[in-house]
């Protein structure tokens, strides 16, 4: 990707200094592109509390482009506040892509200096995500119905492992490599699937229930093609290639169709992501007053509900048996199938 405008002449809009970067909404210097993403992140941490200097932070990480900024990023601000930080790659087993993106979440940490753990589908579910997708296939020639796309599962399971790794690591916080442009994707996705409850745990720095390390999103003020042309200028390691599953997913029409509707009213991507932070705080506002009212009722003797654990491998669900266990089930259990 080449991002230097060829307008020689053109003042970058900040320091007046010749600009290199074009971005839809200003021309700027190389220097100030860069301290404006750092900006950005720092305003994210800042405002969401995402990190104390007493965390220790595991980071997730792909070997993608978000993933190689917030881990440069995180480096650069431990570095200032002395928090822990190490991080950790969900290996789904993705032929030909996922080894690739290995190397280069290798050799960033390398460059960084932080600790990496690696955790994969096979070892933990006893299939990498190509064997869950054939079988999901047969399954699917023999009329069984699954309606799992690729994402979904590989998303499941992603999830699980960074949350169960975390607590192993004793992580108290895990940060996400979601950038702005994700978190209006998933907002639509979810108000397209009426999933409205999802959109709690999809807030930047959320405090969940005991079972799940806190997450946070320091990336989230921060849109996919700006985390592009900042990874390149800070020629940090990552994989430029898209996961071959993507073209099958539902966000990547959401993706499309929110990059379009951009491209003709510029600034919908940022308004879609100021309602969801505003929906957000009028879902803690609520919580707050659910929250007194329980503890009300608790001086009544009468108890909020607990959290539900999954009968079979004991983590936070709202059904018997998690989502995991119902797909290793499915796709994972040796059978004549
Ligand atoms: Fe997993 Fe889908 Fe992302 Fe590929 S695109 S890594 S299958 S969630
Ligand atoms: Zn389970």
């Amino acid at each position: 990707m080449q991002e230097r405008t060829n307008n020689a002449g053109v003042k970058c809009l900040k320091c007046k200094r010749e600009a290199e970067i074009k971005l839809s909404y200003a021309d700027l210097c190389v220097n100030c592109f860069c301290s404006q993403v750092e900006k950005r992140i720092r305003k994210a941490v800042r405002e969401f509390n995402m990190i104390d200097k007493k965390d220790k932070i595991v980071a997730g990480i792909s070997g993608g482009k978000d993933s190689a900024v917030m881990l440069f990023n995180l480096k650069r601000l431990q570095d200032r506040m002395g928090f822990k930080l190490e991080a950790l790659l969900i290996d789904e087993g993705i032929a030909g892509y996922r080894s690739e993106c290995k190397k280069k979440a290798q050799k960033l940490c390398k460059e960084l200096k932080v600790k990496l753990h690696i955790v994969t589908f096979k070892k933990e579910t006893g299939k990498t995500l190509d064997e869950m997708i054939k079988k999901r296939d047969k399954l699917t020639d023999k009329k069984v119905k699954t309606n799992l796309g690729a994402c979904s599962i590989c998303g499941v399971f992603r999830k699980y492992l960074l949350n169960k790794k975390a607590k192993e690591l004793k992580a108290t916080k895990l940060a996400i490599g979601h950038n702005a442009d994700d978190v209006a994707q998933t907002f639509l996705m979810n108000i397209m699937r009426s999933e409205v409850k999802r959109m709690k745990r999809f807030s930047p720095a959320m405090d969940e229930t005991t079972d799940f390390v806190p997450r946070i999103k320091p990336l989230i003020f921060v849109p996919e093609r700006e985390n592009a042309i900042y990874a390149m200028q800070k020629n940090l390691a990552f994989e430029l290639r898209e996961c071959p599953y993507a073209k099958e997913s539902f966000r990547g029409e959401v993706k499309n169709f929110l990059n379009q509707t951009e491209q003709k009213y510029s600034g919908i991507k940022f308004n879609v992501l100021n309602s969801y932070l505003k929906l957000g705080r009028e879902f803690e506002n609520c919580e707050k007053i659910m929250a007194s009212n329980n503890e009300n009722s608790a001086e009544k003797g009468l108890k909020g509900k607990e959290p539900k654990k999954c009968i079979e491998c004991g983590e936070n669900t709202s059904t018997e048996k998690c989502k995991a266990c119902q797909i290793r089930e499915l796709l994972c259990v040796k059978s004549s199938n």
